[in-house]
């Protein structure tokens, strides 16, 4: 492809000396497991998210479910999760024993608000997973508001602002994943729970030890979920320049709008008050698997990403909506991701506008 969808080794060819050094230390160390790398690495993101707690787990699934049961999700519990979103969102609540309720989105944004959340309360609400999706920031002030408890799936918005601070420390906890390609990813899996709440933190950091708080005594079945040392060191090369590449995806972001993409297809539109780090730049068209064929035609990779909503995926049957989800069926059909990436060049944007001009005209 002449334009791919990621461009994630970009950004890495000049941190490869530091990178290196960092895995050198570490293999040097001997200490591979929850060591001085995950903590430091632990403090350096919760200070970067501006929370006072973060817990280094093995994934950012693993991280949605540990972080409900800190909050005291559990058996007999409703946690309403957007059916338009990674699988692994509502993946994540049946394993505490809760039952997921899929909300529908805002059509614009693509994120939850204070209204679709409403209209999927039930009296067992005990937690909404609001997902900040593609790196958009959902209102979490909002739907916390209406007097229920927000857990940030934050998988997608590292980098990201919001109006009232980053994602991480906008509910009351919050998850990170560092799968290679997210905005912060590792070179293996990895993830994070980020919160300013002292015992949710405690109970997390034992819940990914086999729920051990001194690894004599175990008080709840727990998991074997850790950041390992290697991940950690690594993500603690990548960290200092989480902004830059924020930055960076923005502009690619800008140069789209004024390069006029706007006229072929409807831009994504960031929430009041945010300023994205577009880990997915996702356009809207009614023709999009056409509009994806011809660009695949013209070199131009496109990909999108939830065609089927988690909440007609077969293995949530189970736990199929209440109400329609009107603007979740219509995203589902007419989104579109296309190139997007800390190293997208203006010459590569132009290339992807004329194609998409091309193939619509
Ligand atoms: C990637 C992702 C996850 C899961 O993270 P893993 O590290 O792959 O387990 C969860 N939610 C969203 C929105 C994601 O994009």
């Amino acid at each position: 492809m002449a334009v791919s969808l990621f461009d994630t080794a970009s950004p890495l060819l000049a941190l490869r000396p530091q990178l290196d050094a960092a895995i050198a230390a570490v293999l040097d160390s001997g200490r591979f497991i929850l060591g001085p790398q995950v903590s430091e690495f632990e403090r350096e993101f919760a200070a970067f998210c501006g929370a006072r707690h973060a817990i280094g787990v093995a994934n950012g699934t693993e991280a949605l479910t540990i972080a409900l049961r800190a909050m005291g999700v559990g058996p007999g519990d409703d946690v309403v999760v957007p059916s338009f979103t990674f699988y692994a969102s509502a993946e994540a609540i049946p394993p505490t024993g809760a039952r997921p309720v899929f909300c529908d989105v805002d059509p614009q944004t693509g994120c939850v608000t204070a209204d679709t959340v409403r209209a999927a309360l039930t009296t067992a609400t005990k937690a909404v997973v609001a997902v900040h999706l593609f790196g958009n920031v959902a209102p979490v002030a909002e739907i916390e508001a209406l007097g229920v408890a927000v857990l940030e799936d934050a998988a997608q918005a590292a980098g990201s602002r919001g109006g009232a601070g980053r994602p991480g420390a906008l509910g009351r906890a919050a998850t990170f994943s560092f799968f290679p390609s997210k905005n912060l990813g590792c070179f293996g899996d990895g993830g994070a729970i980020t919160t300013d709440d002292d015992a949710i933190a405690e109970h997390a950091r034992t819940l990914r030890f086999h729920g051990s708080p001194d690894r004599i005594t175990y008080e709840h079945v727990g998991y074997n979920s850790r950041l390992d040392e290697l991940q950690a060191a690594i993500l603690r090369v990548l960290l200092p320049h989480v902004d830059d590449w924020a930055d960076a995806r923005r502009a690619a972001a800008a140069r789209y709008e004024q390069a006029g993409l706007g006229e072929l297809v409807s831009l994504p539109v960031a929430t009041a008050g945010s300023q994205p780090a577009w880990h997915l730049y996702v356009v809207r068209h009614e023709r999009s698997d056409a509009l994806a064929a011809g660009l695949a035609a013209a070199g131009v990779e496109a990909r999108a990403y939830y065609r089927t909503p988690a909440h007609r995926q077969p293995a949530m049957a189970a736990f199929a909506p209440g109400a329609a989800l009107p603007a979740t069926e219509r995203l589902a059909r007419e989104h579109l991701a296309i190139p997007m990436s800390p190293a997208l060049s203006a010459g590569q944007v132009a290339e992807v506008v004329a194609a998409a001009r091309t193939v619509l005209a």
